[in-house]
């Protein structure tokens, strides 16, 4: 009989995609929408980058090319990740991607057995359990609760550590609350995974976008290299989301494993791409830094809109480019609120149960947006939530 394979029907979706999904058809029946659902830098890579891979191509660089990337892009990593992190890896550690999202498929394909099971942060990003689920592994949420400034909670994650645990994942800062996981939690956390004999995969996508102090990866920790790989790329840093560009540094044996999901999936990610991607690591315009302060001028002014919002309380994010805010005192639910905001506001947002059930008094909406768009998102928002003080609270 033909059917599709059991595990898709564990797999799941993306919240946000729903979200932007029925904005646009809004959008086509001619209503204005302000975009605030996705999470993606409303910049692009500089003229260099681009430059870059215009050159590539005109060379030919359109073969196929080395299955883990281009050696220059791998030491231009390793380089990066010295200045930037201040972690030493060399070359033969960094396994190239299509993206973040490949990067971590494959780890996880690479690492998991079936029934093993991975702690993941809730909320967070919906790949963890989703990937988690399709491999037949078990996900094993921790709370990132509002009470702890959503940090991990150190005692409930060694409470729900069994001898089936395989993966610790980390996300600092983390997609969708912001947070950057101070030193002690982060050692804490290494401490556990050498305690547990576990593998940490640190997902460092937003390492790059804090807006205080300096960045603490995961792999800085005693005994972490021979245990953690870091997912990275160039999606959010460099403002490259379509290019699809990621990439992971693992422990050399992961690292073959890698290579060998890359010869049985993707071969090699596209060759002139990669040339940009040197150019936009060693990021001679500034872009990144540029990109960041423009951000946290938004993430000021945005937070402090929010949270004139009747109902409407936010903490400042420390890093990415998210307002997580609790809507408990608007009385209603966060689906209520999400679908006034688009429906009567037209401003697109994402109901916090898209990122796990921990998420379900929360909205997340994205300020990779120019600071027009967001000032006159607050407006409309201000202006609708007379809907919920008139009907939603009290209720
Ligand atoms: N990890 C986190 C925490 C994210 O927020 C995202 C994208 O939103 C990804 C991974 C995937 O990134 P990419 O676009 O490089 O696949």
């Amino acid at each position: 009989m033909r059917s599709i394979a059991s595990r898709m029907s564990v797999m799941s979706g993306e919240g946000a995609l729903s979200v932007f999904a029925r904005a646009k058809e809004l959008e086509s029946q001619g209503r204005s929408i302000i975009h605030l659902e996705l999470g993606e830098p409303d910049f692009h890579p500089g003229p260099s980058v681009i430059e870059s891979a215009a050159k590539a191509l005109a060379d030919g660089k359109d073969r196929y090319c080395p299955v883990a990337g281009l050696p220059a892009l791998r030491e231009e990593v390793a380089v990066y990740l010295q200045r930037t992190r201040k972690i030493s890896v060399s070359g033969a550690n960094i396994v190239i991607a299509p993206g973040c999202k490949a990067a971590l498929f494959f780890a996880m394909m690479a690492l998991l057995e079936p029934g093993d099971e991975v702690l993941y942060p809730d909320p967070g990003f919906p790949g963890y359990p989703s990937i988690t689920l399709g491999l037949g592994a078990v996900p094993v949420p921790f709370e990132l609760a509002s009470r702890n400034h959503f940090q991990p909670d150190l005692s409930e994650i060694a409470d729900k550590i069994t001898r089936r645990t395989r993966i610790l994942i980390t996300n600092s800062p983390g997609n969708p609350t912001g947070t950057v996981y101070t030193d002690a939690v982060q050692r804490g956390l290494a401490e556990l995974a050498v305690k547990h004999d576990l593998w940490v995969l640190s997902d460092e996508i937003y390492a790059r976008i804090i807006y205080d102090g300096e960045y603490l990866s995961m792999l800085r920790y005693p005994r972490m290299p021979e245990r953690t790989l870091i997912i990275d790329g160039f999606s959010k840093s460099f403002a490259m989301t379509g290019w699809r560009l990621g990439y992971t540094v693992a422990p050399p044996e992961v690292a073959a494993a890698l290579s060998m999901m890359a010869i049985n999936s993707y071969t090699c990610v596209a060759e002139f791409t990669q040339y940009a991607a040197i150019d936009a690591l060693r990021d001679r315009e500034g872009n990144t830094p540029r990109m960041v302060a423009e951000f946290a001028r938004r993430r000021e002014q945005f937070v402090h809109d929010l949270n004139k919002v009747p109902g409407f309380r936010c903490e400042p994010p420390e890093g990415a480019f998210y307002a997580w805010v609790d809507i408990r005192g608007t009385g209603g639910s966060a689906e209520e609120v999400c679908r006034i905001l688009l429906e009567e506001a037209g401003v697109a947002a994402i109901p916090g149960a898209a990122f796990g059930p921990s998420g379900k008094d929360f909205v997340r909406f994205s300020f990779a947006s120019s600071v027009a768009n967001l000032k006159e998102a607050a407006a409309r928002i201000m202006k609708v939530s007379a809907a919920w003080q008139g009907t939603l609270v009290g209720r």
